[in-house]
């Protein structure tokens, strides 16, 4: 037990009363464990919260923040710069997408998606169409938790209690009845990126700004796209002058076997967000990069050349300690080769998941590249509780994992060995079992 008073800290996402009363501390970490303040081993089995892919501990990083903290601790990022922040981008512009090549940083998933939002109602402005202001999300999608983010997000959850937000539209999710148990992408369900015909058919084109949606959802339990739905919605997109962003906060630098969601796919958006393996986690930072197009467009249409372009950014923008995180995580994620691991790897995770598939209480199976979900059955009117219980049950047998709705969300770590994902399933299946 820890000697911690645990009263003050309001812990986010979190059933604070129940924590306090049974708390979950995690003393240290390397490589795929994490050790709890009783000694015990935890296998992490969600690569922190989606962040470290590349194992704990990583000394590169360290190293490289270190250097960094002696060198230049902090420096404005308004009109000032520092060579780490021109370094991260072009390294960025070269992991990205072409043309995605402008590099605008953040400092988490929920200022990329907000950032993303604010870039695509101002580039209209610029381009003269003022009345493009609206957003379509989709049901399932999470964006963070600003209020832009939760509007165009479609977790009722996580919007519900906080009133008026900005005006956004949602497409269906693809989670269709014929699709449980899907091994990776389902065939069917492209057809239902055609509902953004019928919001165009609504509302016009003319007030629609973006559409946003995370290449796979990740947050609502894993939902691979289905074959042909990303590119039928750009095509609409296309056709209508409505900007596509993609979410790849959690997508991005290697998840999907690929280093982008856009890339595992095989379709190019106007601006993808990004944040947590960025730096593997270690230092808060997101990055939000733009189309070339749409850079341009802010420095034609910017006013005088000691104008802001973009009225838009935050103190910790580009913080040195961060890009030198970001820098040294994607040079051990390049120089280690770990995105072709987690494609060699995939269909050994993703087949060894759905072994649960005739578990007690699994209604689901998802899973791609290096990341899968199951569907947790409810307790009449409990909905939310035998997820939570089933994460517990792991906690104690020494495995942490993710509950998120009505699922359990599993990410290893870019590093991880078959045998230890054998061990992590294994005991899913045993603590579903126990439950029964
Ligand atoms: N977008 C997506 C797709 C995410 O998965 C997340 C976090 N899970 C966010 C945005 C928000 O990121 P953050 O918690 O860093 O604000």
């Amino acid at each position: 037990m820890s000697q911690a008073n645990l009263e003050y800290h309001w812990m986010p996402y979190t059933g604070n009363r129940q924590f306090k009363k049974d708390p979950r501390m995690i003393h240290s970490a390397d490589g795929v464990w994490y050790t709890d303040d009783r000694g015990r081993k935890i296998l992490d089995g969600h690569s922190g919260l989606w962040t470290t892919g590349l194992g704990h501990g990583r000394p590169e990083i360290a190293d490289a923040i270190t250097r960094q903290l002696a060198q230049l601790d902090y420096a404005p990022p308004f009109q000032f710069g520092h060579t780490g922040a021109f370094e991260l981008a072009e390294k960025l512009k070269e992991l990205m997408p072409d043309p995605l090549n402008y590099v605008f940083y953040t400092n988490s998933g929920s200022e990329s998606a907000d950032t993303s939002l604010k870039m695509a109602r101002a580039y209209w402005r610029l381009k003269g169409q003022p009345a493009k202001t609206r957003f379509i999300g989709r049901s399932k999608g999470y964006h963070g938790v600003n209020f832009g983010g939760i509007s165009v997000g479609g977790i009722a959850a996580n919007r519900r209690h906080f009133g008026q937000g900005v005006e956004a539209d949602h497409l269906p999710h693809t989670m269709l009845p014929e699709n449980k148990f899907v091994h990776g992408m389902p065939e069917t369900g492209a057809h239902l990126a055609d509902d953004l015909s019928e919001l165009i058919a609504l509302h016009d084109a003319s007030t629609i700004a973006a559409v946003i949606v995370e290449p796979m959802a990740g947050s609502a339990g894993v939902i691979p796209p289905p074959v042909g739905y990303l590119q039928r919605l750009k095509e609409i997109c296309v056709a209508n002058d409505i900007l596509l962003i993609f979410d790849e906060v959690i997508t991005g630098f290697g998840r999907c076997g690929a280093m982008t969601g856009s890339d595992a796919f095989g379709v190019v958006p106007d601006i993808i967000n990004t944040a947590k393996q960025l730096t593997n986690g270690v230092i808060p930072m997101g990055a939000v990069i733009a189309h070339e197009d749409i850079y341009h467009t802010f420095m034609e249409h910017g006013g005088p050349e000691y104008a802001l372009e973009f009225p838009h950014g935050y103190t910790y923008s580009a913080h040195p300690v961060a890009c030198a995180a970001g820098i040294a995580a994607l040079d051990v994620l390049v120089e280690e080769k770990l995105v072709d691991r987690v494609a060699a790897e995939a269909s050994y995770w993703g087949e060894l998941l759905h072994t649960l598939r005739d578990k007690p209480h699994v209604s689901d199976i998802r899973n791609y590249g290096f990341a899968g979900a199951l569907t947790i059955a409810p307790y009449p009117g409990e909905p939310l509780r035998r997820p939570f219980e089933i994460a517990m049950g792991l906690w104690e047998r020494g495995f942490l994992v993710r509950y998120g709705g009505d699922t359990i969300q599993l990410a290893p770590a870019f590093v991880m060995e078959r045998p230890q994902m054998e061990s992590l399933v294994s005991a899913l299946g045993e603590t579903l079992d126990a439950l029964a």
